[in-house]
């Protein structure tokens, strides 16, 4: 007897992180929800996709007006929900993607139009080709908490401009600025059942894997992102993953130390360290390296550590106890292993359970857990090196392989040494800026994922692509059908090598050839 089992929705509570004050109590999305939502972003699919992009274009305008509107209040949500400083909030959140939007705006039309294929095979030169790009029609986001605005939103707005309609699942941490971002594009004109959240966790997302989407774009860990693939795998469901990084910067013996310290502290430390781009190796050429440890330590020692809400504030808080515990236990590592912690290395208790210091780790090795796994905290772990080789060869030994940087005065030879480096995109003299490039395509090699997200690439990820051949000569029939015979093998042999003999032969071969066009025995 088939018996009714109802499992009940997840329960979520959405905190402020320096407070730990419950901003908003949810249940999360069931599986039969999940389906609900993928269903009716189906359905509404078509009308959105034939609205055409100028239309939609003009809504994302809507949305970038609104948008800008509206920063501060914006901003302010995601500092309470996600913790960070309220100017980070602005520049790597709203910033990002009201760039993102003027990124779409100014493109996006050109980028997705058919595109004329030439093509060079002789045999074909009587047809037309086209590359057209199509919508998958619902594409389903799951996004992690550390950039839950800039991420989610940019993916989106990709998504939508392509005439798909989107069901977004946003981290448990941040499901209300998930919800805000719905609110935005729906007052800016995306009819209500082209984008949806759904909030939820785990089950949530997974539910959401196993619906019937056209494609899967998954921001988050690299463990999370196996068991996406997998469960993609089964059933062919196209993916993007964007996971985690442990991106190493790279300090040549010309580097500037005080741009290289000052770049080093921020990109290690912004975001509290919860950056996917972030620091999280730093090798430093031997003949700098005390002078660079000095700086670090120095700069570092200046950060301010609080509420995001308050101006001073240069770090805020972790995301939770769960993710200061891993940072505890990576410093704990190292240090048993013989790591120095010039400063930090200690929870801030006083400030709340989810506050951890900037902290300078020296001598660390590749022993170490702190070099080989996705830290996500504030520590900027340093490692001297001697030879660039060696270097090259440090930066490249992890599983992981997202983005990375290199520090010098010499251009040309940062750039050498960035095309040895495995790793999605690799910035000279900067770091972490490259996601507010929206024209820049992002995405990682090895572990860090797979696909792009941002810029042209990103926007090819929304659309499949459909070849469209038309023959100018709809009244003939084309030489290569049947029927078959020893002349026309002959004239086929010769036909090859009037394209590929060596030159002399060439003009023999088009001799023969010549009948092949026009042969009268086709059926
Ligand atoms: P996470 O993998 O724990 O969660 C990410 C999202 O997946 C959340 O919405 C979560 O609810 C959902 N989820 C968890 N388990 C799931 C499952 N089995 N099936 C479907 N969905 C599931 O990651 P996180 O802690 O939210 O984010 C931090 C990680 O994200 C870090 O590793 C970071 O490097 C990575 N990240 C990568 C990028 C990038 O662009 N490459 C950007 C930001 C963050």
């Amino acid at each position: 007897m088939a018996t009714d089992i109802k499992i009940a929705p997840p329960r979520l509570t959405s905190r402020n992180p320096a407070t730990g004050e419950v901003l908003r109590e949810f249940e999360g999305a069931t599986e039969t929800e999940v389906a609900a939502a993928v269903c009716r972003a189906r359905a509404a699919q078509p009308q959105w996709n034939e609205l055409g992009v100028q239309r939609r274009i003009g809504i994302l305008r809507r949305l970038q007006q609104l948008l800008h509107q509206n920063k501060s209040q914006i901003a302010q949500l995601i500092t309470h929900e996600a913790g960070k400083p309220y100017v980070e909030s602005l520049t790597t959140e709203v910033l990002v993607v009201l760039d993102a939007a003027r990124f779409l705006i100014e493109n996006a039309n050109r980028f997705l139009r058919d595109e004329p294929l030439a093509h060079g095979n002789l045999a074909m030169k009587t047809k037309a080709g086209r590359i057209l790009r199509d919508p998958y029609g619902v594409i389903g986001i799951i996004s992690p908490w550390n950039y839950p605005f800039s991420i989610p939103a940019s993916q989106s707005l990709a998504a939508l401009a392509a005439g798909n309609a989107v069901v977004l699942k946003p981290s448990e941490f941040t499901s209300l600025v998930g919800l805000e971002l719905a609110s935005l594009l729906h007052q800016a004109g995306v009819p209500k059942d082209v984008f949806h959240v759904v909030v939820g966790d785990a089950s949530t997302g997974t539910a959401l894997a196993g619906s019937e989407i056209g494609k899967l774009i998954f921001t988050g860990s690299v463990a999370t992102g196996k068991r996406i693939a997998q469960l993609a795998a089964a059933r062919l469901l196209p993916v993007v993953l964007e996971l985690g990084g442990k991106d190493p910067m790279l300090v040549l013996d010309d580097a500037d130390v005080e741009v290289a310290s000052s770049g080093a502290v921020w990109g290690a430390f912004v975001n509290a360290g919860q950056a996917c781009l972030s620091v999280e190796r730093c090798y430093v050429h031997r003949s700098l390296y005390e002078p660079f440890l000095e700086a670090c330590v120095s700069k570092t020692k200046r950060l301010r550590v609080g509420n995001g809400m308050s101006p001073d504030t240069d770090v805020g808080p972790l995301i939770s106890e769960r993710q200061l515990r891993i940072v505890e236990s990576h410093v704990a590592d190292a240090r048993a292993l013989g790591a120095r912690v010039l400063t930090g290395g200690t929870p801030l208790r006083e400030l709340g359970p989810n506050f951890y210091p900037p902290t300078v780790v020296a001598d660390v090795t590749h022993d170490m857990r702190i070099m080989r796994e996705e830290t996500f905290g504030p520590v900027l772990p340093v490692m001297p090196f001697d030879t660039v080789d060696e270097e090259i060869r440090l930066a490249n030994d992890s599983e992981y392989g997202l983005a990375a940087s290199i520090w010098t005065r010499d251009r040309q030879r940062g750039e050498a040494v960035a095309r040895r480096l495995q790793a999605g995109t690799v910035m000279v003299n900067d770091v972490v800026s490259c996601y507010g490039i929206s024209e820049a395509p992002h995405g990682g090699v090895k572990s860090s994922g797979l696909g792009r997200t941002h810029g042209r690439l990103g926007l090819e990820e929304m659309v499949r692509l459909k070849y469209l051949d038309s023959d100018r000569l709809p009244g003939i029939k084309k030489a290569w059908w049947y029927s078959y015979g020893g002349a026309f093998t002959r004239q086929v042999e010769a036909f090859i090598d009037l394209q590929f003999a060596p030159k002399l032969h060439r003009l023999r071969s088009a001799w023969r050839s010549a009948g092949i066009m026009t042969r009268g025995t086709k059926l």
